[in-house]
């Protein structure tokens, strides 16, 4: 069951078509998995439109969620995307709108180590913005951080705990640089999840302090 849903103001955003790219994708991604923040998003939209015919504003914009999957389906580079055969695993963790980010199927994708039992495979880079997809050993601690910009995660599989908070599939977390976090992963299995950076995240603690010129997560 998810527990942790997107914000009012992060699906308004969404419907309004004015989420970035990267932001846009964990929103529909969430969505594609949750039942409530669908109906929600659905009632904010009635309510929005409601709100313009009251104002008087007759030129209500079409279909905004299409929009912003037409903009979320767009091919990344100019090269035709060649057709990938996704397994059955794929097509039961990777939403549909995060599919089309996938190089190949999740069981043939080159993770790279990015940390102590962290792994990583980077579907888009742009400016400060990172799109990626980690993956986190069982029972894996992550180190305490926080983040200059802010740092969606959507739980593909598996889960973790974060300030006696528990993350498990479908949930969808938003944090600002302010936020000290060290999630652990859930013991079981591995945690798959998409994440949003748009900066880079800095350690604390002392570990950070001693780590942190060098690293870039
Ligand atoms: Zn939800």
């Amino acid at each position: 069951m998810i527990t942790h849903h997107l914000s009012d103001e992060c699906l308004l955003e969404y419907a309004a078509g004015s989420l970035p790219e990267a932001e846009s994708l964990v929103v529909a991604s969430h969505l594609a998995m949750c039942s409530d923040c669908r109906e929600q998003l659905e009632l904010l939209e009635e309510v929005g439109a409601v709100l313009l015919e009251d104002g008087g504003v007759e030129d209500v914009p079409g279909d905004s969620y299409e929009a912003v999957m037409a903009k979320i389906a767009a091919p990344l580079d100019e090269e035709p995307s060649r057709r990938i055969e996704f397994g059955e695993d794929t097509l039961r963790l990777i939403p549909a709108p995060l599919r089309g980010y996938l190089d190949d199927d999740l069981s043939r994708l080159q993770w790279k180590r990015s940390g102590r039992g962290i792994e990583e495979i980077s579907l888009k880079h742009q400016g400060d913005t990172r799109i990626s997809l980690l993956r986190i050993r069982p029972g894996q601690k992550i180190p305490s951080h926080t983040h200059s910009g802010e740092e969606y995660t959507l739980i593909l599989d598996g889960g973790y705990t974060d300030g006696g908070d528990h993350f498990g599939q479908g949930d969808v977390s938003h944090l600002d640089g302010t936020v000290d976090h060290a999630p652990v992963a859930d013991p079981g299995g591995p945690c798959i999840c998409l994440s949003v950076r748009t900066g880079p995240p800095r350690l604390t603690g002392i570990m950070g302090r001693i780590l942190n010129p060098f690293i870039r997560v």
